[in-house]
C-alpha cells in the first residue's frame, strides 16, 4: 500500500470511528480557546477544563489577561504546571492582542503566530476550531507519535510532520484529521502501551505489534 493510499484509507476508517471527535478544550469564543491552548502545553484537556471556568470569568478580555497582576495570574493557573512561564505568556500575548489588534484574535496564521508565545500548532488549533480555517495541520504529541506509527511521514520535526500531512490528507480534513490521531492517541495508540490487539485500524498501520 503506497503512502496516499494508507492515508485515504486511514481517513474513511477514523470518519467511521469517531464521527464525533472534536476539540476537547472547552471555549465560548477564539480569546478562551486561544488561552485554553497555551495552557494545555505539559498538561492535559482536563485538567485545563477545570482550571478555565474561573479563569475566563475572572479575566473576560485580552486587556485584562494583560493587566493581571504576575502573581495572580500565576496562581489562577496554578495547577496546569509551568505556571510561571505560562503566565508570561498569556500576558504578552494578551499585550500584543491589545496593542496590534484592539483586543481581538486574528483569524491568519501569520497574525496569530506574529503574537509572543504563539506558535503554528497554537495557531492552527485557533483557526481550525474557533474560525473553521484549515491553514494547516495540527501536530501536538499525539499527532506526531501515530503519523510516524502509521507510515505517513518519516520525518520528527512538527513543521516537517505537517507539510507531509498536508499532502495528503485532503484540505478539507485537516482539522478533523488531527482530530481523529489526537482522540486515536488518548484512547488506543498511546505513547508507552498502544492497545494493538484493540487497534481499529491495525490492518493498516505498519507498526502493529511493534510500536513502543
Ligand atoms: S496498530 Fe498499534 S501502533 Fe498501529 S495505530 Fe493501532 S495501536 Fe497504534
Amino acid at each position: 500500500m503506497t503512502r496516499p493510499e494508507r492515508a485515504k484509507a486511514l481517513t474513511a476508517a477514523f470518519a467511521r470511528i469517531y464521527p464525533r471527535a472534536h476539540c476537547e478544550l472547552d471555549f465560548s469564543n477564539p480569546l478562551e480557546l486561544l488561552v485554553a491552548t497555551i495552557l494545555s502545553a505539559q498538561c492535559t484537556d482536563k485538567r485545563v477544563n477545570l482550571v478555565t471556568p474561573a479563569l475566563f470569568k475572572k479575566y473576560p478580555t485580552a486587556r485584562a489577561y494583560a493587566q493581571a497582576p504576575p502573581a495572580e495570574l500565576e496562581k489562577a493557573i496554578q495547577s496546569t504546571g509551568f505556571f510561571r512561564s505560562k503566565a508570561a505568556s498569556l500576558r504578552a500575548m494578551a499585550a500584543d492582542l491589545v496593542a496590534l489588534h484592539g483586543g481581538k484574535v486574528p483569524a491568519t496564521m501569520e497574525a496569530l503566530t506574529a503574537l509572543r508565545g504563539v506558535g503554528r500548532k497554537t495557531a492552527n488549533v485557533v483557526l481550525g476550531n474557533a474560525y473553521g480555517i484549515n491553514d494547516g495541520v495540527v501536530v501536538d504529541t499525539h499527532v506526531r507519535r501515530l503519523s510516524r506509527r502509521l507510515g505517513l511521514t518519516k520525518q520528527t520535526d512538527p513543521v516537517k510532520i505537517e507539510a507531509d500531512l498536508m499532502k495528503l490528507i485532503p484540505r478539507a480534513q485537516w482539522m478533523l484529521f488531527s482530530h481523529w490521531l489526537i482522540w486515536h492517541g488518548r484512547r488506543r495508540c498511546m505513547a508507552r502501551r498502544p492497545d494493538c490487539p484493540g487497534c481499529e485500524v491495525q490492518h493498516l498501520c505498519p507498526s502493529a505489534f511493534k510500536a513502543a
